[in-house]
């Protein structure tokens, strides 16, 4: 590409989107694009992929045409184009006439920049015609894998896209999806009858979502406990069928959390109110089945739940890919029972294809195995897409973060339960022998004699979904294997040599789910008060301007100003996502609301740190030490007698995570003389208000100091006067 064409399309994310960089092969994309080269570009959801035409649409002539199979897509698409100055609009089946002439209009001035359009609507004659004439640039078709009956959502209109190479000999056919299977990308340029093609495949790993597994013992409880995680944030729950969605949300409705439910059942009213009332963020949770997910665009999905395993691997990437496309951290947590599979196979029965029945099963068993299996889901998930991680510890799973723990003597406890199936003859499932190994005087049990047994009881104080976990574990690795129409456990050749010792499995302990903790890293520096005073600005400038609040500003955006919390224009075009249009249309308000609130709150201004969401975007790989290494970098600072400001300075880190890490300093060496990061006179002052309000919370005693200290001060003198007085109490 001619490095003018690359500066123009940097200029232009930078104008119009306010970003400063391209993700990974969006550069390239891009540039097939400006040089008519047909395409096909696989990103995972998230990647950016409809910046790599929308970039280009604007810095060419003539209009782009992009064919997307869902109205909601479009509509979302064309919002969020207009609130970054693009002009650009949709044709589809839901506008009225006078709207559909209006469009017309704007096509034949040569007004727009891109026009969304559905295929259907697309491929009739007298729309081709009307297009012919309409200097058509190029044509992107969005949601590529559409066409491929092998992918998980064909639509028969699509295949018909094959004509649009003669219809528009002119103009370069590019098309983008996530899905990742090479029979689906094979079929895709098949179909498209696009031979000499150039194919972009990205990484498929997503490093910013934290992936975890649990077996499903307790659905609610769990779901419960998974979702106190993330209090007031937006996220997803699937659940297979639709009775499940139903009967979830109205649990989780009794429990106190505000669900909507969402699935094929529902009238189609209901079913737009509720992702409406979703979208809108009027409320955060919404239960559904997969019919949901497809349309919809929002950035800041926060958690992804599989109350039940998805039917695949490719499902689930897709499924819970959902979660966090801002770049910012999101979990997705996946419970399973082994009756899940049966679940799949019964709704299969019916399949008339043997092959596709074939590799629908297949399907349903790589996510089985996924699901029991004692390694890094990143790497496991990219792996079912033909890639591998770079890094050994992904540091955003389960298994990388250490929640699963290998046990003492995998050996010695390998044998406890390989013998007890040895024992019972080999002719029990793995519930029934987690019952024996447990102690349980079950009536099956006793008529069996089990209890006579020598292996009995002999993990009674294991809980039981451990116990149960770790069959699932020895089956993963093959020291067991499953046999009959009953599940029975078997031993295997490779289960015989661990009885003699002569191999050793890597069992794994589960620790409880909300001992998880969530990444902090993108909150780093982000005054988090501030962040949801913006949150309730962005949600006023959404009902004002009828769009999503995602369309207004992204969290990214919301977390980068409560960060450096702009005082003025210069500093505000140097957030993340703030280009000219953002910056004209909504600037005046973001800086009245920051200015108003921090000198409310007495917090700094101005602050320049540079932003983990900038730092990922321009291709920083991700460190997989945690954050507790750099302790020793503050400690030995603070030795130096640095103050808070200059140690912020030097480390390049906010002045609140300073005064955590001075904070464990403080406790570590039980140091309660702070004169040298607060002035006496400000320590007095502070511990004044201890004595009126206490010393339990923070926010009492900022208040009571009517702001005129900050929190990260606060906390020093708070932690300094306690150890003061355990000291006292040491003495006495
Ligand atoms: P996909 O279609 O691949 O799922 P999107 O095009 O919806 O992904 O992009 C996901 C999010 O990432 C959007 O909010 C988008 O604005 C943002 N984004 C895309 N490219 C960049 C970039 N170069 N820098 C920062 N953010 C980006
Ligand atoms: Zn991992």
């Amino acid at each position: 590409m001619h490095e003018s064409t690359a500066s123009s399309l940097l200029a232009n994310l930078k104008q119009y989107w306010g970003y400063p960089g391209f993700r990974p092969l969006q550069r390239e994309a891009m540039s097939l694009v400006m040089s008519d080269r047909d395409s096909l570009v696989v990103l995972p959801t998230g990647g950016g992929k409809s910046l790599c035409y929308q970039v280009p649409a604007i810095s060419r002539d003539g209009m782009a045409l992009i064919v997307s199979p869902l109205i909601s897509l479009m509509k979302d698409q064309v919002d969020s184009l207009h609130s970054v100055g693009v002009s650009a609009a949709c044709i589809n089946s839901m506008q009225t006439a006078q709207n559909k002439r209006d469009v017309a209009g704007q096509i034949r001035r040569h007004e727009l920049k891109l026009l969304y359009i559905a295929p259907e609507r697309l491929l009739q004659p007298q729309t081709i015609e009307f297009l012919q004439g309409a200097g058509v640039s190029f044509i992107a078709i969005d949601e590529a894998h559409c066409i491929s009956q092998w992918g998980h959502d064909f639509r028969p209109e699509y295949r018909q896209l094959r004509c649009l190479k003669t219809a528009f000999p002119g103009a370069a056919v590019h098309g983008y999806t996530a899905t990742a299977t090479e029979q689906v990308r094979k079929d895709i340029v098949e179909q498209l009858g696009i031979a000499d093609v150039e194919i972009l495949v990205g990484s498929f790993d997503r490093p910013n979502l934290q992936y975890r597994v649990e077996r499903r013992t307790d659905p609610i409880g769990q779901l419960q406990r998974i979702l106190q995680r993330h209090k007031g944030e937006s996220g997803i729950v699937y659940c297979i069928s639709r009775k499940n969605v139903d009967s979830t949300s109205d649990s989780l409705n009794r429990l106190g959390f505000k669900t909507l439910p969402y699935h094929a059942g529902m009238s189609d009213e209901g079913r737009r109110k509720n992702q409406d009332a979703f979208i809108d963020e009027d409320v955060n949770i919404i239960v559904a089945t997969v019919a949901f997910g497809m349309g919809i665009d929002k950035s800041n999905v926060r958690f992804v739940i599989h109350a039940e395993m998805p039917r695949s691997l490719e499902n689930y990437q897709q499924e819970s890919g959902r979660a966090g496309r801002d770049g910012l951290e999101a979990e997705c947590c996946l419970l399973y029972a082994a009756k899940d599979a049966d679940t799949w196979e019964y709704l299969m029965k019916d399949t008339e294809d043997p092959a596709v029945r074939q590799t629908g099963q297949r399907a349903v068993s790589a996510m089985q195995q996924y699901c029991v299996s004692t390694r890094c889901r990143h790497q496991q998930l990219v792996e079912h897409f033909g890639q591998t991680l770079q890094h050994e510890n992904c540091g955003a799973c389960d298994f990388c973060l250490n929640e699963m723990q290998p046990v003492e003597d995998p050996s010695i406890l390998g044998q406890k339960l390989l013998s007890c199936v040895v024992r019972q003859g080999e002719r029990f499932g793995a519930a029934y022998t987690t019952q024996v190994l447990r102690g349980s005087k079950g009536k099956r049990i006793i008529e069996n004699g089990h209890d006579k047994l020598s292996t009995w009881g002999l993990l009674k104080d294991e809980p039981e979904p451990q116990v149960r976990n770790w069959f699932d574990q020895l089956l993963s690795q093959g020291f067991l294997r499953q046999v009959g129409e009953y599940n029975c456990l078997e031993v295997t050749p490779l289960g015989r040599q661990l009885l003699k010792g002569q191999a050793t499995p890597m069992l794994l302990r589960m620790q409880v789910a909300d001992s998880a903790q969530p990444v902090e890293d993108q909150w780093e520096g982000v005054d988090r008060n501030l962040f949801d005073e913006l949150r309730g600005m962005r949600n006023r400038l959404a009902v004002q301007k009828q769009v999503p609040p995602y369309i207004i500003f992204s969290d990214a955006t919301l977390r980068d100003l409560a960060r450096q919390r702009p005082s003025n224009v210069g500093v505000l075009t140097r957030i993340h996502g703030i280009g000219t249009q953002k910056q004209k249309e909504f600037g005046a308000v973001v800086l009245h609301t920051i200015k108003e609130w921090c000198h409310a709150h007495n917090v700094a201004m101005n602050i320049e740190t540079p932003s983990p969401v900038l730092a990922r975007s321009a291709g920083k790989s991700r460190s997989s030490q945690p954050r507790e290494s750099t302790s020793g970098e503050y400690y030995d600072l603070f030795e130096q007698g640095l103050s808070l400001e200059d140690v912020a300075n030097q480390l390049d880190r906010a002045l609140d995570t300073v005064s955590k890490y001075l904070g464990e300093y403080l406790k570590a060496h039980q140091i309660s003389d702070i004169d040298a990061w607060i002035t006496p006179k400000l320590q007095k002052l502070v511990q004044q208000a201890i004595s009126k309000v206490g010393c339990e919370r923070l926010k009492p005693i900022f208040e009571h100091l009517e702001s005129q200290v900050d929190y990260a001060r606060i906390r020093i003198v708070v932690i300094a006067w306690e150890i003061e007085q355990s000291n006292v109490a040491d003495d006495e």
